[in-house]
């Protein structure tokens, strides 16, 4: 008997072995075939930026090639920095990392805002995209960045995988109190078996590289967890290939809007009024930080470089700039560091320091505004977010 018994847990136990091990070995599987997909995707950008530099090296200075060659890499240069942010986005999710900024908004504002992002990728398919939204303004509790990424990733899903010069319809409606908005696509369609298991993440329905359009297999799993976050819930339905796709995602309405009144503060001070600033960039990487400051001189700004903490300091107190941008993770001192020696600086109350970091959690700003930083900005920094803050009223958001 109690041998009996003894035997019977001996092979429960072999089951289980066998179970874990086949879960492992499957897991090992789908790692292995995303490093594959991500290396593909992340090639993918480089060989056309790689040829747009032969171009201009060839080019002699012809401008039209070197223009068309500069679009090409800009294009694919975004594509980069995206596939980037999904893999951190991701990744910070599933450590619980992922923090939301909400406020009151009128859901068509957290819509426009994706369809302004997608538009590029829709009309350059030759897609027709109809978009219907409710006559009264429609509020919900949302992080409208992180939202509007949920729906930009469904809209530019309907552009990926529907033929040239489809049709996308995104709707949106009140049910009950109940947003719902959907995204409708004609495309391709998704097999029934498959739907259920769309927004695991690393799914991806043809994963035949030929036929890859453009992805990690992350972008649904993020919408789910996104949407998650927002108290709401999303849904797929096709029926079957090549007979289109719809994603419903419902959110929970918000009663009315609160109009926040942002108090004017130093942050919409520009840096440099005159347009003109003295500028010192610290970064330990030199290409980094050489063009940053080619960018910033083009610009019409003064700029020195340095490519360690100790020598910022130093150079902070011989050039006395007006804007300081700072990396923060550099050699012999921190940003962090760096920042508060110069604070203690004379006159080092009144420049503008501006945190330069591969991290933009709150607790990441956070620690920058405890460091003395005034803004802190998302690398690669969006040169554009740059300009606006040293000359203009700014939102230091650095996205
Ligand atoms: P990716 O597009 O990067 O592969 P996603 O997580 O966004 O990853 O989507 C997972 C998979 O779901 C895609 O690879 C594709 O097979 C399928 N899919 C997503 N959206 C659609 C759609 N609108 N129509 C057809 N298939 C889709």
């Amino acid at each position: 008997m109690v041998r009996d018994e003894h035997r019977h847990r001996r092979a429960k136990a072999g089951g289980g072995r066998r179970k874990l091990s086949a879960e492992l070995s499957e897991a090992d599987c789908r790692k292995d075939e995303f490093l594959a997909t991500l290396a593909h995707e992340l090639r993918s950008p480089l060989a056309p930026i790689r040829n747009g530099l032969e171009i201009m090296r060839l080019s002699g200075g012809r401008r039209e090639a070197v223009e068309k060659a500069r679009g090409m890499m800009e294009r694919q240069l975004g594509q980069l920095v995206r596939l980037v942010d999904d893999l951190l986005d991701v990744s910070r999710i599933s450590r619980g990392k992922l923090e939301l900024r909400k406020e009151r908004v009128d859901l068509a504002v957290v819509l426009n805002n994706a369809v302004e992002t997608c538009r590029p990728l829709i009309d350059s398919n030759g897609h027709k995209l109809t978009v219907g939204m409710p006559a009264q303004p429609v509020f919900v509790d949302a992080d409208v960045t992180r939202l509007a990424q949920a729906f930009a990733n469904l809209l530019s899903n309907a552009a990926k995988y529907s033929e040239r010069g489809g049709r996308i319809a995104l709707t949106a409606e009140r049910q009950g109190g109940d947003a719902v908005v959907s995204v409708k696509d004609g495309g391709v369609g998704i097999p029934p078996d498959m739907l259920p298991k769309i927004f695991e993440m690393f799914t991806q329905v043809d994963r035949t590289l030929e036929r890859s359009q453009g992805g990690l297999g992350i972008g649904l799993t993020l919408v789910k967890k996104l949407v998650d976050m927002h108290g709401g819930s999303v849904e797929a339905k096709s029926d079957g290939d090549g007979r289109g796709s719809e994603f419903v995602v419902r959110l929970p309405m918000a009663s009315a809007a609160v109009r926040e009144v942002k108090p004017s503060s130093e942050e919409d001070e520009p840096a440099c009024p005159s347009g003109q600033c003295r500028i010192l960039v610290a970064d330990d990487n030199e290409d980094a930080a050489d063009s940053l400051a080619m960018m910033l001189q083009i610009m019409g700004n003064e700029v020195r470089t340095t490519n360690d903490g100790l020598q910022a300091v130093e150079a902070a107190e011989a050039f006395r700039p007006d804007v300081i941008l700072l990396d923060i993770g550099m050699p012999k001192l921190n940003g962090y560091e760096v920042c508060r020696r110069i604070r203690e600086q004379p006159g080092g109350k009144k420049v503008v320091l501006i945190a330069l970091t591969g991290w933009g959690q709150e607790q990441d700003k956070r620690r920058s505004q405890e460091a003395g930083f005034d803004h802190h900005m998302v690398k690669p920094v969006d040169p554009a977010a740059l300009e606006k803050l040293l000359a203009g009223p700014s939102d230091a958001t650095g996205k």
